[in-house]
C-alpha cells in the first residue's frame, strides 16, 4: 500500500488493537479510537509511531461530523475505515430491556453507520476508499442470550451490502469481515471458566482451535489493500470452518 490514512475503531484492545499494529507496521498512518484514554495511549504507544490515539465515545452521534473533518483537516485524507468497536451483553431474551437493547445497537450500528457516512463524503472528495465493518457469527447463526448484538450484527452486514452497491460509482469499497472465536483476553476466561461450552466450541471448528486477533487483522488488511480492489459487498467469515457446518 501506498502511504494511507487509516481510522480503527475500538483499536485499542483485541481485534482492533491487532489490526491498527498491522496496518501501523506496513506504514498506515492510524487513528485508535477507544473511549478510555489510558487504554488508547498504551495501545498506540506499544504499537508505535503511526497510531494516533484518539479519545472518543462513538454514541455521541453529533460529535462524530466534526471529529472525521478534524482528521481529514490534518490529514487531507482517510482511505480506510475499520468499524470495529462493539459491545456484547449475555442475557436471556425475556430479561433484555428497551434501554439496554438501545445501547447495544448505539454503538455496534447507529455509530458505524454515522461515522461511515462522514468518512465516505471525503472519501468522494478524495477518489474512494475502504470500509470494513466486523460483524460476527451471531449475525448469521442463532446464539443464546445475545439478542440485541446479533441483530446489531445482522444489520451490519445488510448494511455493507447496500452500501457497496450505492458507493461502487465512488470506487469505495465496503466489506464485513466475521471472526469466528477468537482469543481475546475476555473470550479465553469465559470459555476456560465453562468447559462444556469450550468442548462444543472446539469440536464444531474443523480447525480445531481458537482464532488469533492477528487473523482477524490479515484478513482486514487484505481488504483495504489492492489485492481486494475487486471486492465489495462480502462478508469472509474468518472462523476456522465453523460456519460451513459440519
Ligand atoms: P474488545 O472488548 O476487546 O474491544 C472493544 C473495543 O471497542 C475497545 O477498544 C473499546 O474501547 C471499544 N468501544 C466500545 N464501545 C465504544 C464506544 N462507545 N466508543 C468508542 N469505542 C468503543 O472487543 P474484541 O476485540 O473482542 O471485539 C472487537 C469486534 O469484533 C467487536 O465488534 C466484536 O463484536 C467483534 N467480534 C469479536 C469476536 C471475538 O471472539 N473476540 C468474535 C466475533 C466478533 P474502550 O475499551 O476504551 O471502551
Amino acid at each position: 500500500m501506498d502511504k494511507k490514512i487509516a481510522i480503527v475503531t475500538g483499536g485499542n484492545s483485541g481485534l482492533g488493537y491487532a489490526t491498527a499494529k498491522k496496518f501501523c507496521d506496513n506504514g498506515i498512518k492510524t487513528y485508535v479510537i477507544g473511549r478510555t484514554k489510558e487504554r488508547t495511549v498504551n495501545a498506540c504507544a506499544e504499537i508505535g509511531d503511526n497510531a494516533v490515539p484518539l479519545i472518543f465515545d462513538l454514541t455521541n452521534l453529533d460529535k462524530i461530523p466534526g471529529m472525521i473533518q478534524d482528521i481529514f483537516d490534518k490529514e487531507g485524507q482517510i482511505d480506510i475505515l475499520v468499524n470495529n468497536a462493539g459491545i456484547n451483553m449475555k442475557k436471556e431474551f425475556i430479561e433484555v430491556t428497551d434501554a439496554e437493547f438501545e445501547n447495544i445497537l448505539h454503538t455496534n450500528l447507529f455509530s458505524v453507520f454515522s461515522i461511515s457516512r462522514e468518512v465516505v463524503k471525503k472519501m468522494k472528495e478524495t477518489g474512494g476508499g475502504s470500509i470494513v465493518n466486523i460483524s460476527s457469527m451471531a449475525a448469521q447463526y442463532g446464539m443464546p442470550k445475545v439478542v440485541a448484538y446479533s441483530a446489531s450484527k445482522t444489520a451490519i452486514e445488510g448494511m455493507t451490502r447496500a452500501m457497496a452497491v450505492d458507493l461502487a460509482q465512488y470506487n469505495i469499497r465496503t466489506n464485513c469481515i466475521a471472526p469466528g472465536f477468537i482469543k481475546t483476553k475476555m473470550t479465553a476466561k469465559a470459555l476456560d471458566s465453562d468447559p462444556p461450552r469450550k468442548e462444543k466450541v472446539f469440536s464444531r471448528t474443523p480447525m480445531g482451535k481458537m482464532g488469533l486477533p492477528e487473523d482477524i487483522a490479515d484478513a482486514v488488511f487484505f481488504m483495504c489493500s489492492k489485492e481486494a480492489k475487486f471486492v465489495t459487498g462480502t462478508v469472509l467469515p474468518v472462523d476456522g470452518g465453523n460456519s460451513i457446518g459440519f
